[in-house]
């Protein structure tokens, strides 16, 4: 199969790229909770708590220091695995004031929306020390939609320019499909511009009711418009099975148990005295140092839980693509040149997918779908 997409020595190169990419990334991720976890360990909260005034601005501004050491520990090895690797393989043409300009946003982004969030949580921590766990789920929920609205037209634009997509051809081409798919996109189509950070293409649905929109990368408009037809068919199928939906309900539901597991453990002081580590204090600003660590190790627990049903909807939705666009030769030709042009390996060991892959290898989707259709 994959000499069949790549060709013998392309599907080398492609398996080498990504197990680098792979390995520089589980380093940078190690190191990123590693440094944070002997901040934690070591921080003086009561500095925070005193520097702060209040509970909100103690807890805001220790997340904000915890954001910023993570950062600083793991961006060597950010910079290797995001930066210089896919710029070594001709994938990535960004400039490295571009890609710092990139990492400078992110940072300040996380610091005001994460510490603000930090922040409320220690108050609320404070307010209900027996039932903060479950008041945080539901706020954090509802807070996670509100992103779901607002990301695609205040946080995305920060990163990427984007236009409506103006070529009639497509314009005609979506229309009809979302006539045969009985479904309303009511942001549209819209372009957006990866080609000046990449040669690797991408398409995804965003957004929640009117800044729902499907996006394409610039880096897939010179496809075939058949398959470009496809890849829409298989974002409108993410929208039809309410996927985002489906998601934020996922999210809602590993919260609220992980925030309940950490209210449990939060109540054995002796557990954090054996670590060397501060006893957490309901609000107090090392708190919110124990709940980044415990929900980090909760996520890597639930990973492949979520990756496994992020790649049964994939499936499904290559199989949607297929049926709306008359058989499955325009969604495995667009998957085929998806593989080529993102030096995607079609086929990745086993283990790397169970753990690590939202979306199963272009190989085995390719074969499904002509397989089904
Ligand atoms: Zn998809």
């Amino acid at each position: 199969m994959n000499a069949e997409i790549l060709g013998p020595e392309e599907a080398t190169r492609a398996r080498r790229y990504q197990m680098k990419r792979l390995w520089l990334g589980l380093a940078a991720s190690v190191v990123g909770f590693a440094v944070p976890a002997g901040f934690w360990i070591m921080a003086p909260g009561e500095w925070f708590r005193e520097a702060g005034g209040s509970l909100f601005w103690a807890g805001a501004m220790y997340f904000a220091v915890l954001v910023a050491v993570h950062h600083i520990a793991a961006f060597p090895l950010d910079c290797a695995s995001e930066f210089r690797l896919p710029r070594s393989v001709g994938l990535s043409n960004e400039s490295l004031g571009g890609w710092l300009k990139d990492q400078g946003k992110s940072l300040v982004l996380n610091i005001l929306i994460g510490g603000a969030v930090a922040g409320a949580l220690a108050q609320i921590m404070a307010w209900r020390p027996y039932g903060w766990w479950w008041i945080s789920a539901v706020l954090g929920t509802v807070f996670g939609i509100f992103m779901v609205l607002v990301t695609p037209v205040l946080i995305v634009p920060l990163f990427f320019r984007f236009k409506r997509i103006t070529n009639s051809d497509l314009v005609e081409r979506l229309e009809n499909l979302l006539v045969r798919t009985g479904s309303r996109v009511r942001g549209g189509v819209w372009e957006m511009d990866m080609s000046r950070r990449t040669r690797a293409g991408n398409a995804a649905l965003v957004g929640w009711g009117p800044s729902r929109r499907v996006v394409l990368g610039d880096t897939v408009l010179d496809y075939a418009p058949e398959e470009i037809e496809a890849i829409l068919a298989h974002e409108i199928a993410h929208h039809v099975g309410n996927h985002i939906w489906l998601l934020i309900a996922g999210r809602g539901v590993s919260l609220t148990a992980g925030l309940f597991l950490a209210h449990q453990l939060f109540r054995f002081p002796e557990v954090f005295m054996s670590l060397g580590a501060p006893v957490p204090i309901p609000g107090g600003p090392s708190s919110i140092g124990a709940l980044w660590i415990f929900m980090t190790i909760w996520g890597v627990i639930l990973a492949p839980f979520y990756r496994w049903i992020s790649r049964r909807l994939e499936f499904w939705c290559d199989r949607f693509a297929a049926s709306h666009t008359g058989g499955a030769e325009a969604i495995s030709s667009a998957l085929t040149r998806l593989c080529k042009n993102n030096l995607a390996d079609p086929s990745p060991p086993a283990w790397a997918v169970t753990f690590f892959h939202t979306h199963p290898p272009l190989g085995e989707r390719i074969r499904r779908v002509r397989e089904t259709s």
